[in-house]
């Protein structure tokens, strides 16, 4: 273990500023660096320990878990290490619906003391409990995750996150209060009012999606508020996918750094896993959650470095443990030593969803290699959506793109000219040639919580 205490751990690295300048200009910090610095033979001594107290709780606990183990044969005493994690039985979102509301709780309802739920964005909605042990675990991590990004007692924390059984606002909430930041609890929507608090109070932290952060950045630009009035300088963005190119847009137009952070509501929330100022992956807090890659098809486990589907188990939850829960979410693993000096192990971006890839004349095409070729395009904004549709049994792909502002008044030769390219673009990324639809900028929808990129009209 490394020889930091709690708080103090700080590490300086040489990193680029807007000039392009190479000089030594930011600090890592790390909240609890006895854990997120742990030595992993250590860690995986812990997963293992930690994983078979949690399965005995939930076999003993949750009747499905107790069914689906005795149907494959596993026994509790089975689990004797880290090793034995795949021989159990997976858990789907559907498994969460089905048991809905209280069938997968582990304690008795009167040890429960938050309920909060999905958003919903993928079908029904589902809820997880929460044990005082449960909240105190995932605060702790968002406030690792604020802390990565730079954050502490000094920071006003604006947090425009919906509140409510969304865990993306409270969730931010806790983690700020955590570190001793002032907290600006915003919840989402109402971008007049967001961009008055921020100058008026001086917030220097932001907490939104993606999306909602690039609409931010850019109503400010619009209202020609000077940059001096801003005084945010770190964000953390996450809730939904989004792109390199997304994220060095979101740096220029607020002048922040972007960091990604990612959670799911069936695991705790915002806070599972978080990107320190390397802003190359985000590590996963490990002591609370094990996370594995598998073969969507295979359900075999994958090593380290190969793209698959995120596999989740709650290490330490007591009302509503998990036990390897298929997020669908695609990316891929790496225990690289890291330059923040955390030894926690990071995921690649999400770069597609199982169910959000649209397979379009038998090609895989995720949204974020569209997002890709749109956001490194000048003369386009980075709002789009893509309309699948089925024509004469042909899958049909329209990515419909606004202009900017300058390139709406252009000439129209340009405008064909820019079609073409972005359509060339997408060609040479996915393989599959796309109908390019320029429209007038503002005029797709915004979304103050998560974007919906995807209109797939085929019935499928
Ligand atoms: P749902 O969106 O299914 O209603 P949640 O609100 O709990 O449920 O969202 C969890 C999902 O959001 C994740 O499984 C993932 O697909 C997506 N997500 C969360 N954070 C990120 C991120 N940083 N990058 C990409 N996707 C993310
Ligand atoms: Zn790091």
């Amino acid at each position: 273990m490394l020889g930091c205490t709690k708080l103090m751990c700080s590490l300086f690295i040489f990193s680029k500023n807007r000039k392009g300048v190479l000089n030594m200009q930011r600090e890592h910090k790390i909240y609890n660096p006895e854990m997120e610095c742990i030595d992993r033979e250590e860690l995986r001594k812990l997963q293992g320990d930690r994983l078979k107290k949690v399965v005995k709780h939930t076999y003993d606990h949750v009747a499905l878990y107790r069914e689906r183990m005795d149907k494959k044969g596993v026994k509790p005493e089975d689990i004797r290490s880290l090793d034995d994690l795949k021989l159990l039985p997976f858990t789907e979102k559907t498994d969460l619906r089905d048991q809905f509301p209280f069938g997968l709780f582990a304690v008795p309802k009167s040890e429960i003391v938050r309920i909060q739920g999905s958003s919903g964005t993928t079908g029904k909605p589902i809820v997880s409990g929460y044990t005082q042990n449960d909240l105190d675990v995932w605060t702790e991590m968002m406030a690792r995750t604020l802390t990565a990004a730079g954050g502490g007692k000094d920071d006003i924390v604006q947090v425009c996150y919906g509140y409510g059984l969304f865990t993306g606002g409270l969730g931010a909430h806790q983690g700020a209060g955590k570190i001793g930041a002032m907290v600006v609890p915003m919840s989402s929507g109402n971008t007049q009012r967001q961009i008055m608090m921020m100058q008026e109070l001086g917030s220097t932290m932001l907490c939104c999606t993606p999306s909602y952060a690039t609409y931010l950045g850019e109503t400010i630009r619009d209202m020609g508020i000077p940059p001096e009035k801003i005084k945010l300088r770190a964000g953390c963005f996450g809730a939904e996918p989004w792109t390199e190119e997304m994220r060095q847009h979101i740096e220029e137009l607020l002048h922040i750094d972007a960091c990604d952070i990612y959670g799911l509501t069936e695991i705790a929330g915002p806070g599972v896993s978080y990107e320190c100022l390397a802003k190359n992956g985000m590590h996963i807090s490990e002591d609370h959650v094990i996370a594995e890659i598998i073969d969507p098809v295979t359900e075999k486990q994958l090593p380290y470095g190969t793209p698959g589907e995120l596999v989740f188990t709650t290490n330490t939850k007591e009302g509503m443990p998990i036990i390897r829960y298929r997020t669908h979410d695609i990316c891929t693993l790496t225990d690289e030593k890291c330059a923040c000096g955390r030894t926690l192990a990071r995921m690649s971006r999400i770069t597609g969803r199982t169910d959000d890839m649209i397979v379009i004349r038998g090609v895989n095409v995720f949204p974020s290699q569209i997002e890709s070729v749109l956001v490194g395009t000048s003369g386009v904004a980075p709002h789009y959506v893509l309309v699948v549709d089925r024509v004469n049994s042909s899958d049909t792909l329209e990515v419909k793109v606004e202009l900017t502002e300058e390139m709406f008044s252009d000439t129209v030769s340009h405008i064909e000219e820019l079609k073409d390219a972005i359509s060339g673009q997408i060609k040479s990324v996915v393989g599959i040639q796309a109908k390019v639809s320029l429209v007038p900028p503002k005029s797709i929808p915004r979304s103050e919580g998560k974007a919906k990129r995807v209109i797939d009209n085929r019935k499928l």
